[in-house]
């Protein structure tokens, strides 16, 4: 993947300067323009327009400090993070992260991805991320609330149902979004959708949990039938164990492929007989505990330490559903001489560029993140539908309009990737629809 065009790789110069040390920023960057290459040259107006130029600069970069105690008394501070992207085709929307490895860059990488995904699923929402280098490891529930409570009271400014609406992403699921919302309410004293993500009892979307993983799988799928394949029979990796690697995996063995291993940042569970997925929801999701637990039940099943192993099973189908830059070029190789023929992102950015190439030159086929793992703020786009109507759809209602989102996304990958000379490119079918629709409302709105 090389970048010929001369005002690309100018831009991307200028970007690396004006971001140093920024690695994965610049890496996101990097990504989307080797894609637009054919739509530069088509499109010249958008580059008049400085589209480009501004398209690559966050409208607002908001940091903050987040002071909290613990459980004995003692103070600590994080600091805090919102990066409100893009703006021309809605409010801007985006999880909050909490890991130890948030900083600007990798919050700004997500938030430049995130305005591409999001134009993808035709809803009218901008890109935003946010979050924190706060670990919610082996922290109290009262903790998790102290943090949450402090962060909200500085993000609560910021945001607000029009404006600017977050919601989960690692580290943060139902309860610390419901820590979040009660504490927004509370200083403002005013009820209204300002995050997604939210507890069934007020006001969250139902399949809003499944949405990400099924919503992978809803793709994935599609992707199989129109290369003549399936799911079924098919031997799957889903690496991590958090939200979105549980509902893949519940929906890859719905559509009847044998998914054989998990993962979490310690290290990778093997079950050759398939995964047992209610003991994973109930070690992750009800007792928070490892996923080494799984062994201590399947005595059969294998544990191993470090999560690069994970790319060593020989299978069909790859699932990333972790972080970022799991599969680096090494990995990647190991995956196609074990036979893999699909590797398709439920984590955001989980493939270095060497991988990518890897996958592209021989031939698999890959789901980019953008267009793959885009079912989740799809949902949280119907739970703001939901909000503002006063009204809960049925978990049957959100499943199919995900579905139908999911059905069309691939589409317009698969189109966008035959229009612009690259068939079978769904990373650059994802890039291209993704960003023409924002550069047009961009050049439509002026030079703001
Ligand atoms: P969770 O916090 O629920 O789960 C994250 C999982 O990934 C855990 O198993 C975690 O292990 C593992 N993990 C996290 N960091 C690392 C690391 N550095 N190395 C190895 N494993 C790691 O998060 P989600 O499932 O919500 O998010 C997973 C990915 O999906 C992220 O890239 C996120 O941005 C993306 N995504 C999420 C969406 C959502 O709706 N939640 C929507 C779209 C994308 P451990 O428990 O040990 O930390």
């Amino acid at each position: 993947m090389a970048i010929k065009n001369e005002y690309l790789l100018d831009l991307l110069e200028r970007t690396k300067k004006r971001n140093p040390g920024e690695p994965e920023f610049i890496q996101a960057v990097t990504e989307v323009f080797t894609s637009l290459e054919p739509v530069i040259e088509q499109r010249p107006d958008l580059v008049e327009a400085g589209v480009l130029e501004r398209i690559v600069e966050p409208e607002r970069q908001i940091i903050f400090r987040v002071p909290w105690v613990d459980d004995n008394g003692k103070p600590h501070v994080n600091r805090g993070f919102r990066v409100q992207f893009n703006s021309a085709i809605g409010p801007y929307k985006g999880g909050i992260r909490l890991h130890p490895s948030v900083n600007l860059n990798i919050i700004k990488f997500l938030g430049f991805e995130q305005t591409f995904k999001i134009s993808l699923t035709t809803l009218p929402m901008g890109g935003g991320k946010g979050g924190s280098d706060f670990d919610p490891k082996g922290k109290s529930d009262n903790e998790i609330m102290n943090f949450c409570q402090s962060f909200m009271t500085e993000l609560y400014r910021h945001i607000c149902a029009d404006l600017d609406v977050p919601a989960g992403d690692i580290g943060v699921g139902a309860r610390e979004v419901g820590y979040m919302f009660g504490q927004y309410k509370r200083i403002k004293n005013e009820w209204v959708g300002v995050l997604t993500g939210k507890g069934l009892t007020y006001g969250g979307s139902l399949a809003r949990k499944q949405a990400t993983g099924y919503g992978l799988c809803y793709f994935t799928n599609e992707m199989l039938q129109a290369n003549g394949m399936s799911f079924e029979g098919k031997t799957v990796l889903v690496s991590g164990s958090g939200n979105v690697a549980i509902y893949a995996c519940e929906k890859a063995t719905e559509y009847g492929a044998k998914v054989v291993a998990m993962s979490d940042s310690n290290g990778y569970i093997y079950d050759k007989n398939g995964i047992d997925l209610d003991l994973v929801k109930q070690i992750k999701e009800v007792e928070r505990k490892r996923i080494k637990e799984y062994v201590s039940v399947h005595t059969d099943a294998e544990y191993h330490e470090g999560c690069k192993g994970i790319w060593t099973i020989p299978c069909d189908i790859a699932l990333p559903c972790a972080t970022q830059n799991e599969i680096d070029g090494e990995s990647a190789a190991i995956l196609v001489k074990n036979g893999c023929k699909v590797v398709s992102e439920g984590a955001n950015m989980p493939s270095t560029p060497e991988a990518i190439d890897t996958y592209l030159s021989n031939g698999l086929l890959y789901g980019h993140a953008k267009a793959a793992n885009a079912g989740g703020v799809a949902t949280s786009g119907l739970e703001m539908s939901q909000n503002s109507l006063r009204l809960s759809w049925s978990f049957e209602e959100v499943d199919q309009r995900l579905h139908g989102i999911m059905k069309s996304i691939f589409k317009a990958c698969d189109e966008n990737s035959k229009k612009y000379g690259m068939p079978g490119n769904y990373m650059a079918g994802a890039n291209i629809a993704g960003f023409i629709k924002v550069a047009e409302a961009m050049k439509a709105q002026g030079n703001v």
